[in-house]
């Protein structure tokens, strides 16, 4: 071989670079706007009411109310006579179920939302549940989190059936009250369902939203919708005393060995990034309509170019970084009760993220290697693993229809879910599990979620509702 052909190689890479890159374009079509007659007046006074009902879970039975439960089934019940009527209802704990049945059993779709909230927290301008509606918003906890799907569940399934419309595959409608503290009622759900040998094609819950700046260099807003969640794992590691007083303390004690635990876990690189379909998805989906050519270079040829974005993952950290990996994280720490105490026993809490793939399991195991510390003891208190990964098929399409049909120049995006939802209990009996909330939010909306000020706009009230009757159509 002479020398010269060595050049060929480079050579090549870069036109295969340069190819890829060309060729790389958007994948989306182009839907006509649906603007359905709805009564928008009633959909608002609706979702106001709802929002008057202290729902607060807590996992403090002491704060929570439970009248004011039995008080919002009750009104539900009352507001939707044509549901009411067309609707099998059940109780699951918590948690409300209708079953409207269709032409068919064989393609049910199950619509997901919880009427819980949270806590209020900090110095509200107006009372948090006053459901106040001014010329553009409705005020209180809960209005984006998440009594606002809930309500445009409803609403939608009502305008509906109030048009003598049948529907082709039964439908249910799900709603949880206790998803803030993860509660029984989810599950107790997906239980009954199960004895009943239902398997949902679909389940939309809450999750993603219409959301700018989602990429780099990409200008339109992204409409993202979750396919999988992360898991959720707590660790707790235990040291016990070997003996000793402070006065003439051994050399190592509890706190000395977890110490040196902490510090060798922190240390270790045994959570590594790896690109799972979600993101995947993700980085396909918009990548292509970013205005930047070295962002665009990159994302076309992931498969030469992939530790160059694991670089920038590790160089920005945050969420751009845990879609990658098992986060972890050092949240307790706890010793003796006095400085001059040697611990008989000291615990040191770890919470994890894990990525899809990666199981509790797994990282016990990690966890186990990189201490080396037999006097350690390691121990789960709280799990729940990640998720499988739904499929982005025709399902998933009809769920980008709906949202184009209503934000027709908005970009739609599977993506990996760091947070977690009720939904996560479908993914066992169902392929398509779908994490969405159809309205359009800022960063100043994001914040107010769990917040302080909660409010949503009329805007996004009445899209949602659109945004479910689209959907309804082509159940
Ligand atoms: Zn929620």
């Amino acid at each position: 071989m002479e020398w010269y052909a060595l050049l060929l190689i480079p050579i090549l890479l870069i036109l295969i670079v340069i190819v890829r890159t060309i060729q790389f374009k958007p994948n989306q079509f182009p839907e006509m706007k649906k603007k359905h007659e709805i009564d928008e007046k009633r959909v608002v006074e609706s979702l106001s009411k709802m929002l008057q009902f202290k729902t607060i879970s807590s996992s403090d039975k002491s704060n929570e109310d439970e009248n004011e439960f039995k008080k919002f089934r009750a009104f539900i019940k009352e507001r939707y006579p044509f549901i009411l009527e067309h609707a099998e209802y059940s109780e699951h704990e918590r948690g409300m179920l209708f079953k409207i049945k269709g032409e068919s059993a064989e393609f049910p779709t199950v619509l997901m939302s919880h009427y819980d909230v949270v806590p209020i927290n900090g110095d509200w301008i107006h009372d948090p549940f006053s459901g106040l509606v001014s010329d553009t918003t409705v005020y209180g906890r809960g209005a984006l989190d998440t009594k606002s799907s809930l309500n445009a569940v409803m609403e939608s399934v009502e305008h509906v059936l109030s048009k003598d419309k049948k529907f082709k595959n039964d439908l249910y409608l799900a709603f949880s009250g206790d998803e803030e503290i993860s509660g029984p009622s989810a599950k107790a759900i997906v239980e009954h369902l199960k004895s009943q040998g239902v398997k949902p094609y679909m389940v939309l819950d809450e999750g993603g939203a219409i959301v700018s700046k989602m990429f780099p260099g990409v200008k339109e807003k992204a409409a993202v919708i979750g396919i999988a969640e992360k898991g959720y794992l707590d660790i707790t590691l235990t040291a016990v005393s070997r003996g000793g007083h402070a006065s003439t303390p051994p050399k190592d004690t509890p706190l000395t060995d977890l110490s040196k635990a902490v510090t060798v876990l922190n240390q270790s690189k045994a959570f590594k990034l790896k690109m799972t379909d979600p993101v995947r998805y993700l980085f396909n989906a918009l990548a292509p309509h970013s205005k930047s050519l070295p962002i665009k270079i990159l994302f076309a040829n992931l498969w030469l170019f992939m530790p160059v974005v694991k670089m920038i993952a590790k160089k920005n950290g945050g969420e751009f970084l845990s879609m990658f990996k098992t986060t972890q994280a050092f949240t307790q720490a706890s010793g003796s009760e006095a400085s001059n105490v040697l611990p008989s026993k000291a615990t040191i809490g770890i919470n994890y993220r894990l990525r899809p793939f990666e199981t509790s399991e797994d990282v016990v195991r990690k966890i186990k290697k990189i201490i080396k510390n037999p006097n350690i003891d390691v121990a789960i208190t709280s799990v729940s693993e990640a998720t499988s990964v739904s499929d982005v098929d025709e399902a998933f399409r009809m769920v980008q229809r709906a949202i184009n049909q209503v934000w027709s120049d908005v970009l739609v995006a599977p993506y990996l879910m760091v947070a977690t939802t009720d939904s996560r209990n479908y993914h066992e009996i169902c392929e398509h599990v779908y994490k969405f909330s159809p309205m359009d939010v800022s960063k100043a909306d994001l914040a107010k979620i769990h917040g302080i000020d909660e409010d949503i706009t009329i805007e996004n009230v009445i899209n949602g509702v659109n945004f479910y009757i689209n959907l309804l159509e082509q159940l």
